[in-house]
C-alpha cells in the first residue's frame, strides 16, 4: 500500500481518516498534534521548568522525548524526568532504568521518588496486606500525590503526563457512568494554578495508544513493553474494552468522546469552579478535605498491618 501523500510504502492505516502513511508522514502526523496540543495547553513563555512523570512505557517515554524535540533549541527552558517507583518487583525496575537512559540521551536530570518514602509502603506490600482491594485504587492516588510533590520538589511549573487519546476517553466515560460531574470538571490538562499543586499537561491528548506505540517504536525510542501485573484488577480495563469495540464499529469514537467532553468543559467547570484547597491536616499536600486520599489510604493499610486487629 501507497501513503496517500507521497510515493512511500505505507506503514499505517489511519482508520478514522482513512488515510494510508508511509514512516515520515506518520511521524510529521503525531508530531504535529501533540505540538498543537502542547501550545493549547501551556504558553511557554521562556524561564520554565517542566517535570515529565516517566514510567519508563511508551506513552511517558514518548512525551519527554516529543518535549525534548520541540523545546530543544529553548535553551530558556528546562526539563527534568520524574519516575515514581511504585515498589512492584516484577515490573518497575525494568521501567525505571529505560526511563533513565532515556533522559541520559536526551540530556535531562532523572530523579526518582518511591512510594516507601511518601506512601511508606511499596505496592507489593500493599497487595500482600490488603488482597481484596483493586490495587489500583491505592496506587493512583500515591501516585498523583507522589508526581505532584516530586514535581514541585524540582519547582516545576508543569508536569507533562503520557496521557494518550484512549486514557483521556476512557477515564471521561468512568467519570460520566459513576455520575462523578465534580471529578469530570477537574480532569487534566490544567489552565488554573492552585497552590501546592503542580498543573499537568497532557501533550499526546488527542493521540490514539496504538499511534504512540508505533511512533515510539519508528523513532527508536527505548521503552518497557510491559503491562502492571496488578492492572487487570483494574475497573478502567472494561472501559478500555468498551471503548475499542465502539472505536472499531465507528472509527472517530475517541476523538467525538473527548471533542465532545472539551465543548461540555467550559460548562462543567462554571458549575464546579476550582474547590479551595487546604494542608492536608496529617501530611501537609495540598487537599479538598480536612485529610487527603493519600493519608486516609495509609490509615486503611495499618488496619491491615500483620499484627493489627482484624479490620471492621
Ligand atoms: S496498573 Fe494500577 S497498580 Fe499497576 S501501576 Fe498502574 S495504577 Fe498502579
Ligand atoms: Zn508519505
Ligand atoms: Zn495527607
Amino acid at each position: 500500500m501507497q501513503c496517500d501523500r507521497c510515493d512511500s510504502a505505507a506503514v499505517e492505516w489511519i482508520r478514522y481518516s482513512g488515510e494510508h502513511l508511509c514512516r515520515g508522514h506518520f511521524v510529521e502526523f503525531v508530531e504535529r498534534r501533540a505540538k498543537r496540543e502542547l501550545h493549547a495547553q501551556v504558553d511557554l513563555q521562556g524561564g520554565e521548568r517542566i517535570a515529565v512523570g516517566m514510567s519508563g512505557g511508551k506513552d511517558s517515554s514518548a512525551t519527554a522525548s516529543l518535549l525534548a524535540d520541540f523545546l530543544g533549541r529553548r535553551r530558556d527552558i528546562e526539563l527534568i524526568g520524574i519516575t515514581i517507583d511504585e515498589g512492584i518487583a516484577s515490573y518497575r525496575p525494568a521501567g525505571i532504568q529505560r526511563a533513565k537512559a532515556l533522559c541520559g540521551r536526551l540530556g535531562i536530570e532523572h530523579r526518582i521518588l518511591a512510594y516507601e518514602d511518601t506512601a511508606g509502603h511499596t505496592m507489593d506490600e500493599v497487595v500482600a496486606r490488603d488482597p481484596e482491594a483493586i490495587p489500583c485504587s491505592y496506587c493512583g492516588p500515591f501516585r498523583r500525590q507522589a508526581l505532584n510533590r516530586a514535581a514541585r520538589e524540582v519547582e516545576a511549573d508543569y508536569v507533562a503526563t503520557g496521557l494518550n487519546l484512549d486514557d483521556t476517553a476512557q477515564s471521561i466515560l468512568m467519570n460520566v457512568a459513576r455520575g462523578d460531574v465534580e471529578k469530570l470538571a477537574r480532569l487534566g490538562p490544567h489552565e488554573s494554578r492552585q497552590p501546592g499543586l503542580v498543573p499537568r499537561i497532557q501533550p499526546l491528548r488527542m493521540i490514539p495508544e496504538k499511534e504512540v506505540y508505533l511512533y515510539a517504536l519508528l523513532q527508536g525510542i527505548e521503552f518497557h513493553d510491559a503491562t502492571c501485573p496488578y492492572a487487570d484488577r483494574a475497573q478502567r480495563g472494561r472501559f478500555r474494552e468498551m471503548l475499542n469495540r465502539l472505536e472499531e464499529d465507528s472509527p472517530g469514537t475517541r476523538h467525538a468522546i473527548v471533542r465532545g467532553y472539551d465543548q461540555m468543559r467550559p460548562l462543567l467547570q462554571e458549575a464546579y469552579p476550582p474547590a479551595t484547597l487546604n494542608a492536608c491536616a496529617r501530611c501537609g499536600e495540598p487537599t479538598v478535605h480536612a485529610v487527603c486520599k493519600a493519608c486516609e489510604l495509609r490509615d486503611r493499610i495499618e488496619k491491615f498491618a500483620p499484627d493489627a486487629p482484624e479490620p471492621a
